[in-house]
């Protein structure tokens, strides 16, 4: 089997083939051993770093931004976007704050990624 990727490691996004013959997975475009990496990554178990943004009670803004601490299957990328949806803090709110512990059994956590004040009122 052969498919062709774009790598989405840097701004190049070089060409790849991968191709797959039994447990061997070869990639060729690539410029760097990062486009390797990706391109055999990607036709075995695919993962993305999500960001998205979680509300706030009392803060001098209505979100943060938050990410997955790291990489989580492709798969579970609508679930775990679901459950930031679902989810809500109060402020204040700091870089590195962990929001969901583990987001939808991925056993990855939603971190922010800004700080958001509290408003006095
Ligand atoms: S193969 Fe290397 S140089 Fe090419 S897009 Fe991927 S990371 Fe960038």
């Amino acid at each position: 089997m052969k498919q062709e990727l774009t790598c989405i490691r840097c701004p190049m996004g070089c060409q790849l083939t991968v191709e797959i013959s039994g447990d061997s997975v070869t990639v060729s475009g690539n410029t760097c051993p990062r486009g390797a990496d990706y391109g055999k990554k990607e036709v075995t178990a695919p993962t993305r770093i999500v960001t998205s943004s979680v509300k706030v009670r009392g803060g001098e803004l209505p979100l943060v931004s938050v990410k997955t601490a790291s990489d989580i299957p492709k798969d579970k990328i609508f679930d775990v976007m679901a459950e930031i949806r679902r989810c809500y803090t109060d402020a204040p709110v700091y870089v590195g704050d962990i929001l969901i512990a583990d987001a939808a059994g991925t056993g990855c956590a939603i971190v922010a990624t800004r700080n958001v004040e509290r408003v006095n009122s």
